[in-house]
Parts: structure tokens; sequence; C-alpha cells
């Protein structure tokens, strides 16, 4: 033992950096998260729209996501916590990914759930419909912003069916299953500071002395970890490790439009969460027969670099394109007059694939770069973290010879290199937030 209170400082309290001091609590570690925010999972994880899918275009992705559902599906037990009531719920609706003319890409989906074990099965065009009555079924590809005289006009293909996930759904309250993962570190004795903010990366000759706190308070820990979200960028220019990394990060600003459901359809009760390449949105249903509405990113939208301290938080033409774009597959979907939703950030990657790894600067390490897909991973990234963290502590060489993880209810282990800040960019990417 040290006189030191913490062994590391995790900087950020969302899904991930709850998930993280839980597994490194549980290890042992005496961890404090800190967070500028007045609660846990109040930054981007309280935007999420908390979508537990197991398809991704790279049999990593897949696996990784494959494993969460496990430990979703039995919160509690992975929480060590008694189910009182207060706990997240997982609705495991099942998932639906419509089959236009994107074929390569969605023979290569299969090819990679087959790999990886995933349960799935093949609807042809009728039983769709019969699933999600007032669906139409004609192709719009590629996806079209509404000021485009061809938007709204069929292409004259129609689409072919959907690739149907039962292990898949999503979580009611990505805000609450952030708090789930505090309290259950809390009792490994894990602490959280909240309102509190990192002002500084202290470090001595290439290795990490702790954090600064505020401009005042010196908090001194061997290992720091920067799960800072949408500030992940900022924290490692603070850090001074930014420039040596070869994939980055950056804000991205998103939109989801939630509006009510289709006319005559009960798509809080029966629907899906919908995948649309051919028109370029995604869709899950919510209470009150609700639904979201977000972007698969179409080439035809710029996307929005921002400052994550300087965004716009209000809705704009992006929140109307999605409408739009999900009424061309309902019909009957009503267009609102009054935009409701979320307005968000991402932390992109470069090539949408998060970074999970060390870094140049000894003890300093990072989950970021999520690129609005990781939510759902967040169970399994925390104990990623946990054993890689554990395994240059060893004396383990992460970047000559990578950590291997085990996933036991996939039964497959993946190579933490995959997540290097300094891989080449991976090309099967989809280069959005399929990941
Ligand atoms: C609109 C939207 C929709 C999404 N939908 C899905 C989905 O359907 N499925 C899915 O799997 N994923 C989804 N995601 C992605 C997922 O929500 C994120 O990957 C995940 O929540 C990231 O969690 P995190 O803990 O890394 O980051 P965050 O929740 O952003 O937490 C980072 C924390 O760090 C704190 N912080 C930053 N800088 C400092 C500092 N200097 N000092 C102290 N604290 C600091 C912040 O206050 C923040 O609370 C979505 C994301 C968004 C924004």
């Amino acid at each position: 033992m040290t006189d030191r209170l913490y062994d590391i400082v995790i900087i950020g309290a969302g899904v991930i950096g709850c998930s993280t001091a839980l597994a490194l609590s549980r290890k042992g570690y005496r961890t404090l998260n800190v967070d500028r925010l007045p609660a846990a999972g109040y930054g981007s994880t309280s935007g999420s729209a908390a979508i537990i899918r197991p398809y991704y275009s790279t049999v990593e992705g897949t696996s990784l996501a494959y494993e969460g559902h496990f430990h979703w599906k039995d919160w509690a037990n992975f929480l060590g916590l008694e189910d009182d009531g207060e706990l997240a719920r997982y609705n495991q609706c099942g998932c639906l990914i419509l089959m236009g003319r994107d074929s390569d890409r969605l023979a290569s989906t299969r090819r990679i759930l087959d790999a990886v074990g995933v349960p799935f099965h093949i609807l042809g065009a009728a039983e769709v419909s019969s699933l999600m009555p007032g669906i139409a079924l004609d192709s719009f590809t590629p996806p079209k912003r509404i000021d485009d005289p061809e938007f709204g006009v069929p292409n004259g293909a129609t689409l072919e069916g959907a690739i149907v996930c039962p292990t898949g759904g999503y979580i009611n309250d990505p805000q609450l299953a952030s708090r789930n993962l505090q309290q259950a570190a809390m009792a490994h004795g894990a602490t959280f500071r909240f309102n509190v903010e990192v002002s500084e990366i202290r470090q001595l000759g290439g290795r990490i002395l702790g954090v600064t706190l505020n401009g005042t308070e010196r908090i001194d820990a061997p290992v720091v970890v920067n799960i800072a979200g949408p500030h992940s960028g900022v924290v490692n220019e603070m850090a001074g490790v930014r420039e040596a990394m070869a994939i980055r990060t950056r804000p991205l600003r998103q939109e989801v439009a939630h509006v009510p459901a289709p006319a005559g359809l009960d798509f809080s009760g029966k629907g899906h969460v919908m995948t649309d390449g051919d028109t370029g949105v995604y869709m899950r249903p919510e209470i009150g027969n609700h639904m979201f509405v977000g972007t698969l990113e179409p080439a035809c939208d710029p996307l929005e670099w921002v400052d994550p301290d300087g965004f716009d938080p209000s809705f704009t033409d992006q929140w109307t394109n999605l409408v739009w774009r999900a009424a061309q597959r309902f019909p009957t979907l009503g267009i609102p007059n009054k935009a409701e939703g979320i307005v968000a950030l991402y932390d992109v990657s470069d090539d949408w694939i998060p970074i999970y790894d060390r870094s140049d600067l000894d003890g300093y390490f990072m989950a970021i770069g999520t690129s609005g897909n990781q939510f759902k991973n967040a169970p399994v990234v925390g104990q990623m973290m946990a054993e890689l963290i554990a395994y240059c502590g060893n004396g383990g060489d992460h970047d000559r010879e990578p950590l291997q993880f085990h996933l036991k209810h996939v039964d497959r282990d993946i190579s933490l290199g995959f997540f290097s800040r300094n891989r080449p960019i991976h090309a099967d990417s989809s280069f959005s937030v399929l990941g």
C-alpha cells in the first residue's frame, strides 16, 4: 500500500467511465472518477439512443456488440446489485436491417454475423410488410436531401426484405444505466466526484503524475484514463499525446428526432430497431408509441464538426431531413410542427472505430472515439480497459504484443491491437455510426 488515495483517476463518468470504474474496482484498484457535470451519464451518454444491435462492419465490432447483449440481458447480475426496480431495462425487441440495393455490404454483414455466431434470419418483402403494416418497400436510394427535386421519388426498385437479429433492442434510460454502474462500482470502493474539471494532466519525464482539478487541486495517481467523450481530443491535447497518434478524435454534432409513431402502427409495442440504408436513417421504438429517428450519415449530408463547448443546441434542417426520410418508409408518419428530440455530440475517430489503448505517455490510457456506437459495448469495454491497465502495469508491452481479450459469451478472443491509436485506418469500416 502507498499513502496515495487513488491508483487510477478516470476522467469522465459517462457510461464507459462508470463501467471502467466498476471493472477496475473489482480488480482491487482504488479509482476516482472526476466529471465536470453534476451526475453520472449527464454527458453524451444522456443523449444516446441506447440501441443494442449486434451488426458492425468488422468481426471485432460485431463480437464486442454481441458480447454486450448478454451483459444487458443479465444486467442485475452483471452489476452485482439487487433488482429493486431502479435498474435500467433492456427492451429486447429485435433489430431489422432493411435489404435494399446495397447488397455487397449486407452480404458482408451476413458473413460476419455467421462467423461470430450471432443468430439471424431473413424475411422476404411480403413478410416485412405483414410484420410492419403500412411500411412502403419502394427504394429511394441514394438518400437525398429534401430540397433535392428527386427527393421522395422512388427509383423503380423495391426492397428485397430484411435481416432480422433477435438479440438486439434498446436500453430504456442510458443515464440510469450509468448510475447503475456507478452504484455497483461504489459498492467495490470506487469514488466519484462531480462538478470538477480536469484542467491539467501532470507528468514528469514521460510518466503520469496525476491531474489538477479546477486549476488548483492536485490529485496524484500513477494512472490516468481519458474517457472524456466528445472532449477526448481536448484532454489528449492537455496531456500532449494527440500529435503522436495516427488516429484522432473530434466532436460531431448530431440530431435525433423524436416523433409519434406512424398512424395505425403499434411501434412501441411491436416495432423493431430498424436500419434503413436505402433512405439513410435508423429508427427505434420509444414508449408512448413514439419513434426515434437518427442518421446513418448518407453522403449527401455535410458533417458538422464543432467545438465541444460551443455548439448550437437547437434543431436545424437536419431534423427535418431525418423525419421526411423516415416518412418515405412510413407514409403515414405525421410530421410534427414542433421539432423534438436530441441534439448531442458524437466523439468520432478517423475511421469511426474507437480507440481503446494506452498512449506514448506512461500511465495515460484512453477509451475514446466511440463514434456514436459504443453505448452497447460499455459493459465489455470497462473490462477490456481494466485488463489493459493491469497488463501494462505488469510490464506487458501492448504496442508490440497487444493484449488478447476473451469474450466469454461469444467464446472468442479479440486483439485489443484492433483499437490501437496507431493503427492504419480500418478500411472495412462503414465510416458511419454503424461502425
Ligand atoms: C445522439 C447520440 C445517439 C447515440 N446512439 C447510440 C446508440 O443507439 N447505441 C450505441 O451503442 N451508442 C450510441 N451512442 C454513443 C454512445 O452514447 C457513446 O458512445 C457513449 O455514451 C460514450 O460514453 P462515454 O462515457 O465515453 O462518454 P460521455 O458520456 O460523453 O462521458 C464523458 C464525460 O467526461 C466528462 N468530461 C469531459 N471533459 C472533462 C474534464 N476536462 N474534466 C472532467 N470531466 C470531463 C464529461 O462531462 C462527460 O460526462 C449515441 C451517442 C449520441 C450522442
